[in-house]
């Protein structure tokens, strides 16, 4: 008896591998969580929700649209929200390519950028990152062809770090024509300091094929209640809900996310510290000898090559998230904890330096 066939284009598709978890979650410097508990106020508002979840939530997401749009400027309909960006993510690449398409997106990037394209059916172009781990966006531009529907633009960059610069960000976009999604994934703007950073609304603005995606996993801490959403004009915003599966976002979600909107003081407080982090743990590892590319996430990226998962074991008990044959990426997280990484770091030159 033959059993079930999933769809050909699965075949070569990996499972999602998470972040390793450690047996203390202080020591888990492996998914670019946020070391700080909810923001005031967000378990209190996400309780309310609780003694009603025999309802199903507001599919139109309509409060949390309305916070959104208050945010931005923006009219509601130019939001699309899902179970975190990468949902949001999904569902735009369903919405826009099929087999015989071509997604571009440059590698090194996010882990679940070849599950999502690859799952459409269509073809990925991987284009190298330049030798400093930032995008190359020329040949990304030369790699695009009639078959290209969207290409995708991580910034920062995970698990590298660089950002992609404002000004080679429209020189880019000048080159792609306007039937071509350019998404700016922006899960990580939050914690840029590079004042050259690319401005993904500000593009927005300008350019009708721009899709910025946000999250409030990282930032705002809520990474365990998965809401992301994409800013976009209107219909290519429409075609994300319309690919997305309804009552996805709960109301406890949805509660949450809206009530950290209301915290941004504290938001950019706790931001801050961990932006300070990041620049200690940043200067300590050069200091050591590491040649650590620019870091504008909530992370900090080792090139380690071949012996990135030998390190990554040997981090123990901190949990980092090795590439195997590339390198160890290790999120800013309890500042012990990051200075316990950091003298594992020195120890490790010490043995292979
Ligand atoms: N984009 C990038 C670049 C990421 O690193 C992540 C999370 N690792 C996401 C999107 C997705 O985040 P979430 O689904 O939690 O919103």
């Amino acid at each position: 008896m033959s059993s079930p066939r999933s769809r050909k284009a699965l075949d070569d598709i990996p499972l999602y591998k998470p972040g390793k978890t450690a047996a203390d979650e202080n020591f888990k410097l492996s998914s670019n969580e946020n070391p700080y508990g909810p923001l005031p106020g967000v378990m209190e508002r996400a309780a309310t929700q609780l003694g009603r979840i025999n309802r199903y939530p507001d599919a139109g997401m309509t409060v949390l649209y309305d916070a959104l749009a208050k945010k931005f400027a923006l009219g509601p309909d130019h939001f699309a929200a899902g179970t975190g960006s990468v949902a949001v993510l999904f569902a735009l690449l369903n919405a826009h390519c099929e087999a015989g398409d071509e997604i571009v997106y440059a590698w090194r990037s996010f882990e679940a950028y070849p599950i999502a394209a690859d799952l459409t059916g269509a073809t990925t172009v991987r284009v190298p990152l330049r030798a400093d781990a930032t995008h190359d966006l020329d040949a990304m531009a030369d790699a695009i062809t009639e078959r290209t529907r969207v290409v995708l633009v991580c910034t920062p960059n995970n698990p590298t770090g660089p950002i992609v610069r404002h000004s080679d960000l429209v020189e880019f976009l000048a080159k792609v024509p306007a039937g071509i999604i350019v998404v700016v994934d922006e899960a990580y703007v939050e914690f840029v300091r590079d004042p050259e950073a690319a401005d993904g609304l500000a593009l927005l603005a300008e350019h009708e094929n721009v899709v910025v995606l946000r999250t409030f996993s990282k930032a705002y801490g809520l990474a365990g209640l998965r809401v992301g959403y994409a800013i976009a004009q209107p219909s290519v915003a429409e075609s994300i809900r319309k690919a997305t599966a309804p009552f996805s976002v709960t109301d406890l979600a949805q509660a949450a996310a809206v009530a950290s909107l209301d915290s941004e003081a504290e938001l950019s407080a706790r931001v801050e510290s961990i932006v300070k982090e990041r620049e200690t743990m940043l200067t300590a590892l050069r200091d050591q000898g590491w040649d650590v590319p620019e870091a504008q996430g909530n992370f900090v990226w080792l090139r380690l090559g071949d012996d990135a998962m030998e390190f990554a074991a040997a981090c123990d008990p901190v949990s980092v998230r090795p590439f195997a044959g590339d390198g160890v990426r290790i999120s800013v997280g309890d500042p012990a904890v990051n200075a316990e990484f950091v003298s594992l770091a020195a120890g490790w030159l010490v043995d292979h330096g």
